[in-house]
């Protein structure tokens, strides 16, 4: 596809040209993530005022929302108490009556004046004969062109219904809808009844009624799932050009992967095996590799990757194994080199902390070949690091890296001729129906077994009140040798000094409850050296009790850590949770994860006690996609895609297929008519996903 031309959107259509907004408002638009009067457009409503037909006052039997005319009937009467104050009047219409209270709006005694017809909204309460209406919202008659479907938008400090909705009706009247990019021809828009970009926009913010409003929501539903599998089919046509490069099996690689496994001192699970043998047939092909391994935390995962790192080495190829911290990065080193060690493969590290001459160093070793594996974090995906022969991107735990980190990784054709094979592994199961949608070039593996003799951690909601009984429960299992890891939501204290923050329970747990043992503190904001030697020692065992916030979520392991304590639990989401509690039980020790929550809200409830009852992470995963929605899944942190708005994955199959078509459709079109589409969609992508378009322009 060619690549769009990437217009600078924030300096052409400027927010600051609106009335209303300064740039101080600007900033807080920005944080909305809207940076320009486009993203304006595609910000939409949250919810709407249904002001689209009038009741007339005599119909209003019952309570409930209503939009009626009315005359104002009786002069306002202001009472006040402290610093209450409330206008009581009466609006009339056809000889019925609704009495209206305005509280703390003591000024609209001037604009309530006998005579004076108004157009009200609200609810209005029904009992016996009488009608009430409190602080219903109003305007004149003259302006009944605006009724229709009343946008709300989500606000921040600073911002306000009103100023939103201005904001936009001066970009909608401003014509700037016309310029947008329609990516959806007429021949499809007429084959399914889909209605025009400028139509949705228009009236998606500005609905008459609700029928328009449907029109609007289903053609952007529909340019939802249009937009975002055109943008991963983009991502797949990269892979479907250039090939990978076959990894013929030698004599030595089978001589060394069968080494390696007698050389572990446990059996490889069912699904470990069944793993590394697709992986393995997977190389050998010239078709690019794109696998994702799910399993589950503590699956052993990272024995496929080790397995298959191994293979490529033997085979001449190098590999680059990328994981979302250094904390995972270094244990990831430290176990590939101690299992790699006898086989003479060259395995080194480069993380964002490296020193710059260690760094070149590196650098070198790659492009000459001599490192066999590269290990990191994000440091991996700088631009001048090139591989002589890089033939393996192993991601590990990718539903923490952006679309645009993982499409980047290994994959610049620019710069390669051939493609890396990819395998991503991750213990955050993506629920069978997104992965339809969005990973259709992607073949899966879910490891299933888990590895023999592990116990399942005995999983307990704890009120905070009983914080000490569970204090000296852990006292029990660090006696017998265990260590513990203690999570705490935040780092500092809050003004509510409590457990919450990680530096008030280590002191707690320091010098009150546990003076006698080693207790530690590792956080995001230490400098990486002070957390690896605090993580070193303690899967050394030098340290019985390490408490932390959630850096230790992925990946870490120690197989001697057999209690979890989560403060405030509710704070964290249930795949958190369930990433947290695969923390222990990792080796042979009975383990324990509490949870301490004085919660009582009912969603914070429902998923604690979801986690004490469920231990297997797929069937957590549709749990949280049952209470969470997939709007939220999509969410960018846990999938890298942004979410849906108005596509409903489960109800919406129709409007799937049809996009699915459409662009089937597309593809079939002679060859100047198709680049046309292809650049109008891609203009589309540019205008409503920025980041997203910009991650795939490769
Ligand atoms: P994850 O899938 O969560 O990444 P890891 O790869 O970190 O899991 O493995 C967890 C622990 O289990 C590691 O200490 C690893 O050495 C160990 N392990 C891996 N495979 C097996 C196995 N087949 N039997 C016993 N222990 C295993
Ligand atoms: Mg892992």
């Amino acid at each position: 596809m060619p690549a769009a031309k990437l217009v600078d959107l924030n300096a052409k259509y400027p927010l600051t040209k609106l009335r209303g907004i300064s740039t101080k408002r600007a900033e807080i638009f920005a944080d909305l993530n809207i940076r320009n009067q486009i993203d304006l457009l595609f910000y939409f409503p949250r919810t709407y005022d249904d002001w689209s037909s009038l009741t007339s006052i005599s119909d209003i039997n019952q309570t409930g929302i209503y939009t009626f005319k009315a005359t104002v009937a009786r002069q306002p009467y202001l009472n006040r108490k402290g610093k209450l104050s409330w206008l009581r009047t009466s609006v009339m219409a056809e000889r019925h009556s609704i009495d209206v209270t305005f509280f703390n709006q003591a000024w609209l005694s001037k604009t309530m004046r006998v005579g004076q017809d108004f157009i009200f909204h609200g609810k209005v309460e029904v009992s016996g004969s009488r009608r009430n209406i409190v602080n219903p919202s109003f305007i004149k008659p003259e302006e009944s062109n605006k009724l229709g479907m009343l946008a709300n938008y989500s606000l921040r400090k600073g911002l306000n219904q009103k100023l939103i909705r201005q904001a936009i009706e001066q970009v909608i009247d401003s014509g700037l809808i016309q310029k947008l990019s329609d990516p959806v021809p007429d021949f499809i828009r007429q084959k399914f009844n889909l209605a025009s970009l400028e139509f949705a926009i228009k009236n998606i913010h500005q609905a008459k009624n609700k029928h328009e409003l449907y029109l609007a929501r289903y053609r952007l539903a529909f340019d939802e799932i249009f937009l975002m599998r055109s943008a991963l089919e983009q991502g797949k046509e990269i892979g479907a050009n250039i090939k990978a490069r076959a990894l013929v099996s030698t004599k030595e690689a089978g001589h060394a992967l069968n080494d390696l496994r007698e050389s572990l001192d446990f059996d490889l699970t069912n699904s470990q095996m069944q793993a590394i043998n697709s992986v393995l047939r997977d190389l050998r092909e010239d078709k690019p590799m794109n696998r994702l391994l799910q399993g589950d935390v503590g699956s052993g995962k990272t024995m496929v990757a080790l397995f298959a790192a191994l293979y490529v080495a033997k085979c001449g190829g190098q590999t680059m194994l990328m994981a979302p911290t250094s904390i995972l990065a270094e244990q990831h080193y430290a176990s590939f080199k101690k299992y790699l060690e006898a086989y003479n493969v060259h395995v080194e590290i480069l993380l964002g902390s490296s020193k710059a001459r260690e760094r070149r160093e590196i650098i070198e070793k790659c492009e000459t070949g001599e490192c066999q594996i590269l290990i990191g974090t994000h440091a991996l995906l700088q631009d001048d690091l090139n591989f002589k022969n890089l033939a393996l991107a192993i991601t590990d735990e990718q539903h923490r890296f952006g679309v645009r980190q993982r499409a980047k990784l290994g994959l610049d054709p620019s710069r390669y001729q051939f493609l890396p094979h990819r395998l991503s592994m991750t213990a955050t199961p993506i629920p069978r129906s997104l992965a339809l949608i969005f990973f259709h070039d992607l073949d899966m593996t879910i490891m299933r077994d888990m590895p023999k003799g592990r116990s399942e951690v005995i999983t307990k909601l704890v009120k905070s009140s009983q914080i000490d009984k569970v204090y000296s429960e852990l006292r029990t299992e660090l006696d017998d040798g265990g260590q513990a890891y203690v999570i705490c939501p935040l780092i500092e204290e809050s003004e509510s000094l409590d457990l919450d923050s990680a530096e008030a329970t280590y002191l707690d747990l320091k010098q009150r409850v546990f003076p006698d043992k080693q207790v530690a503190i590792l956080h995001g904001r230490m400098k990486a050296e002070e957390k690896d030697a605090i993580m070193e020692a303690f899967v050394a065992g030098d340290i019985d009790i390490l408490v932390s916030t959630t850096v230790v979520e992925v990946g870490v392991d120690n197989q001697n850590a057999s209690v979890m304590i989560v403060m405030s639990a509710e704070r964290f989401g249930l795949a958190q949770l369930h990433q947290l509690r695969g923390r222990v039980g990792r080796g042979d020790r009975q383990s324990y994860c509490y949870l301490i929550s004085d919660s009582r809200t009912e969603g914070a409830q429902e998923r604690l006690e979801a986690l004490v009852r469920i231990r297997d992470g797929f069937a957590l995963a549709e749990e949280d996609l049952k209470q969470r929605g997939p709007g939220d899944y999509l969410g960018t942190r846990q999938s890298g895609l942004p979410a849906f708005q108005f596509l409903n994955i489960y109800e919406d199959q129709a409007i799937i297929e049809q996009a699915k078509f459409a662009l089937a459709e597309l593809e079939n079109l002679d060859p100047n008519e198709r680049e046309y589409w292809e650049v109008k969609r891609q203009a589309a992508l540019f205008e409503r996903y920025p980041e997203l378009a910009q991650g795939l322009s490769l």
